[in-house]
């Protein structure tokens, strides 16, 4: 299976106008399986014009057509999804039945974000004098620039793309270099689906390129990436100076509080299954276990089981339950990051090591490792599992909330005290109680601390993308 992913600008799919490419590897076996576009100047200006009259277009198309329009391509996405859910294994490595999955939690994402696109309701003010009318009304905030992960590069496209169309924004899409051609498959379905020329761009290339043009130019009014601190930063600092809002969801660092209190088996399974998910490329992912220390030994022995048990291979493989990881930057970092924790005296007891046929790294169990180790201060978004024990309430909570990472955070317990408490005292965005649910699009994800800006998902995502006017109007 070859791609070729081209740029679509104005409603046609084109070539770079210098023809420039990038190849498309495979992580599972580095095959070379496709080249991607690379975007010029020419070509980003060209988008930017093509996305400021989308925006013209569209902003004047009733909430119910656009709705339409959205519930079409979720529709085009449900009947071509096996196709995509290939591309996306192939290019990005995630087992096969993930990828479907990813699939089905895209077109859900369009069907409640044209559900809400018809409930964009202002406001009417009780009259302060006869004939008079004050009220509110929602309007789009204008062309959108996105940027996108290749973790999930399906869903986290969807989320942007939904919410931005169903508000009536006009979105240029930055999909991710390594993990594009699935993403593509979406932009057709939209296109398919009947959504007028310059409503939704889609460009890859260069991303210091992509995002500095498209930031700091005029017909941009809002900036939504998701990706890590580092990049969040720096778009963030380029679209305040030109006071444009941002939408930011940016890396995470969950830790999961196991309490004595719970059933051991269960809370082993759970943390284990959401751990190696997407080979641990999660940004919700579980990466700091605490398990209370009169529980350590038979926690662990049961994660260990579950660990034991899993299959790395080509997601291609029905039987693989953990894929490659997407690219080699990725295992570079995870052989740094075992490297430390045992230079500081951790035990790897499980896995630690790359496998060379493809961009593998073993399902890693790590114990006895400090708090300051690099696995446990530096996002690992890798397979590789540390943990530790504790002993008290008050010290467990201070440490997991010790990080400047506040996306996600999780604990198991029987006591509803307890579980109370920790959802309060947790001081991230995103919390789960005996249980890992991965993100809804009707819930809200907001990122605390370093994890983020705004929200996505859910109503309080869907309005980033309106902005508020008010009107008094008196009848003479
Ligand atoms: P990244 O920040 O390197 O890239 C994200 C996107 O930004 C890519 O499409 C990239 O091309 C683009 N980009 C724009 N300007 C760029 C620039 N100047 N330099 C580099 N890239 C630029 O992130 P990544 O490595 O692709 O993804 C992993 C990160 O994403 C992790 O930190 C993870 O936690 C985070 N993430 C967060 C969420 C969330 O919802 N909070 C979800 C998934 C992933």
């Amino acid at each position: 299976m070859t791609v070729k992913v081209q740029l679509f600008i104005d409603g046609t799919w084109v070539d770079a106008s210098d023809g420039g490419t990038l190849d498309l590897v495979n992580p599972s076996n580095y095959e070379l399986i496709g080249q991607i576009a690379v975007a010029t100047d020419a070509d980003i200006d060209r988008a930017l014009a093509s996305a400021k009259a989308g925006f013209d277009i569209w902003r004047k198309v009733s909430a119910w057509d656009r709705a339409a329009i959205l519930r079409r391509a979720a529709g085009l996405i449900e009947q071509r999804k096996e196709d995509m859910a290939l591309r996306l294994t192939a290019e990005q490595g995630k087992p096969i039945a993930e990828a479907r999955s990813e699939l089905s939690r895209s077109a859900e994402i369009f069907v409640w974000c044209a559900s809400e696109a018809i409930r964009s309701y202002g406001r009417v003010y009780p009259q302060r004098v006869r004939s008079g009318r004050q009220l509110t009304v929602k309007e789009p905030v204008g062309p959108v620039a996105a940027f996108t992960p290749w973790n999930f590069p399906v869903v986290l496209s969807c989320r942007k793309l939904a919410a931005a169309l169903g508000a009536g924004c006009s979105i240029i899409l930055n999909p991710p270099n390594e993990a594009p051609s699935a993403v593509a498959g979406i932009v057709q379905c939209l296109k398919d689906a009947r959504l007028p020329p310059g409503v939704v761009t889609f460009l890859t290339g260069n991303p210091a390129q992509l995002s500095e043009r498209q930031v700091n130019a005029p017909e941009i009014s809002k900036v939504s990436l998701t990706g890590s601190i580092r990049v969040g930063k720096l778009l963030s600092q380029m679209a305040g100076a030109q006071l444009k809002p941002v939408t930011m969801e940016l890396g995470g660092h969950a830790p999961v509080v196991v309490f004595e209190d719970t059933d051991i088996e269960r809370a082993a399974a759970l943390t284990a299954g959401f751990k190696y998910r997407n080979a641990g490329q999660v940004c919700l992912g579980v990466s700091r276990i605490f398990v209370q220390d009169s529980i350590f030994d038979g926690f662990y022995t049961a994660f260990a089981k579950h660990v034991e048990a899993l299959k790395m291979g080509n997601g291609m493989d029905p039987a693989t339950t953990m894929g490659p990881m997407a690219n080699e930057r990725r295992v570079e970092a995870m052989e740094r990051i075992v490297a430390d924790a045992v230079e500081r005296g951790a035990k790897v007891t499980h896995g630690g090591k790359r496998r060379n046929d493809g961009c593998y790294f073993e399902p890693t169990l790590i114990r006895d490792l400090p708090d300051d180790s690099l696995l446990m201060t530096e996002e690992p978004f890798g397979p590789v599992a540390p943990i530790v024990s504790f002993k008290t309430y008050d010290e467990v909570i201070a440490r997991a909330n010790a990080l400047p990472y506040g996306l996600a955070a999780y604990a198991f317990t029987g006591s509803l005290k307890t579980a109370t408490d920790i959802a309060d005292d947790f001081e991230a965005g995103w919390i789960g109680i005996n249980e890992f649910t991965p993100s809804l699009a009707e819930a809200p994800f907001c990122g605390f601390k370093d994890s983020g800006l705004g929200a996505e998902g859910g109503p309080e995502g869907f309005d980033a993308y309106l902005k508020t006017k008010f009107i008094s109007q008196l009848a003479v």
